[in-house]
């Protein structure tokens, strides 16, 4: 009996000491992420580094990519989606100016990795994802990881979520040829709507739109490449 007790308990301190060594290992890995691909391309934003430095990226890819979360790529999340690429995320956070008191609508939930980023700065995350597998995986995820302040549905973010507008910020993680007229309306007056926009499967360019005044002021950015806003029937 005695015994028993004494190996389960050592086998307890083996499990826990290898799981923190994993743990202080992605840590590692997370911050060289941010010096070499988020910081030394110019992302200057304290919030925005320290939320990457933070979110335990390899958490949010699946389970046979987690050696490869904190390279400088997108990965592959199941059903011809991806989990975007770590500057992307670190890129379209700054580019959102989030603070604390803000209000965010995400449409294309995939992993949840930029939802739990930008939820790390801001007031509350509502994020949409279309195929229900992926939706119901990145609740569960951010439940595991304690975000109360993100907010899952399932389905087309095309006509966004009016029951909460208007938002801050609107980021969409998926391209269309053009900017929805219903995230348009549901942005708020000074808000920032950030997303990929030109033709499928092919490189789009980044637009910020702002309102101001009511009137929406356009900005081309970067040039990136993102999986289709797919449309439900
Ligand atoms: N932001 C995600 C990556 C997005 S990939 C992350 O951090 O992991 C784009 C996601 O948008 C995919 O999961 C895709 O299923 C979803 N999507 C595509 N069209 C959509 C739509 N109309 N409404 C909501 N989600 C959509």
């Amino acid at each position: 009996m005695r015994f028993l007790l004494v190996t389960g308990v050592f086998f307890i301190f083996f499990v826990s000491c290898t799981f923190s060594q994993d743990e202080s290992k992605f840590a590692e890995l997370r911050k060289e992420m941010v010096n070499k691909q988020i910081i030394a391309n110019g992302i200057r934003n304290p919030q925005t580094i320290k939320a990457m430095l933070k979110v335990p990226r390899h958490l949010f890819v699946p389970k046979e990519y987690i050696h490869r979360a904190y390279e400088d790529t997108p990965l592959p999340i199941g059903y011809n989606q991806t989990i975007s690429q770590p500057f992307i995320v670190a890129y379209m956070t700054e580019l959102a100016r989030p603070s604390k008191n803000k209000k965010v609508l995400e449409i294309g939930t995939g992993s949840g990795y930029q939802a739990a980023v930008l939820a790390e700065i801001v007031d509350t995350v509502y994020t949409i994802e279309i195929i229900p597998e992926l939706a119901r995986e990145a609740e569960d995820r951010l439940k595991r990881l304690g975000y109360k302040n993100i907010i899952v549905k399932t389905g087309d973010g095309y006509n966004g979520w009016k029951e909460h507008a208007p938002y801050d910020i609107i980021m969409v993680t998926a391209a269309t040829d053009h900017i929805p007229q219903p995230l348009l309306d549901q942005l708020a007056e000074n808000g920032r709507l950030i997303m990929p926009v030109g033709p499928q499967w092919s490189a789009q360019r980044l637009v910020l739109a702002v309102k101001k005044n009511g009137k929406i002021e356009r900005t081309q950015l970067a040039m990136v490449r993102f999986v289709p806003l797919l449309r439900s029937q």
